[in-house]
C-alpha cells in the first residue's frame, strides 16, 4: 500500500480540516482563484505539471454527505474548475477527481476536486 492510501485510510472527519484553515487564512496558501463560494489552490503534492484543487468555502465533508441543497455551489465548482484549466493551458484536456471516503482515498475532509494535467493519464486510475 502506498503512502498517500496508507494516509487517507487512515484519515478521520473532522470538524475542522487543513483546508478550514487554509480558508481562514490560518496557513499561507496562494488561491489561484476565489469566489463567493470556492477557492483554489495548487496542491502541494502535484500529481501532475498542473494540479490545483476547487474546494466550496461550505465546509462540506465529502460528497456523500452533501445535501440536494449543495446542487448549486457543486455545480459551480465544476465550472470554476473548467474555466482554470483553460486558463491554466489544458488545452488537450485533464482529469477531474473526486475521492469519497476511505475507499476513495480521501485525505482531507473538507470536499475538493482535483484538477490535473499537463502530462497523459493513464486508465484505470490505481
Ligand atoms: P484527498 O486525498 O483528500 O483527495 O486530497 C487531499 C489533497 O490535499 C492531497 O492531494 C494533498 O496533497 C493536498 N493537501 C493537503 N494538505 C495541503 C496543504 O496544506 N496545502 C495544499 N496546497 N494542499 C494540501
Amino acid at each position: 500500500m502506498g503512502d498517500e492510501v496508507e494516509k487517507a485510510r487512515a484519515a478521520v472527519p473532522e470538524n475542522d480540516t487543513i483546508f478550514g484553515k487554509i480558508l481562514r487564512k490560518e496557513i499561507p496558501c496562494s488561491f489561484i482563484y476565489e469566489d463567493d463560494q470556492c477557492v483554489a489552490f495548487h496542491d502541494i503534492n502535484a500529481q501532475a505539471p498542473v494540479h490545483f484543487l476547487v474546494i466550496p468555502r461550505k465546509p462540506i465533508p465529502q460528497l456523500s454527505k452533501a445535501e440536494d441543497g449543495d446542487e448549486q455551489v457543486l455545480g459551480h465548482m465544476m465550472l470554476v474548475a473548467r474555466k482554470l484549466a483553460k486558463e491554466n493551458g489544458l488545452s488537450g484536456g485533464f482529469r477531474m477527481v473526486l475521492n469519497d471516503g476511505p475507499d476513495g482515498c480521501q485525505s482531507v475532509y473538507h470536499l475538493h476536486l482535483h484538477v490535473m494535467g499537463g502530462r497523459q493519464m493513464g486508465w484505470p486510475p490505481g
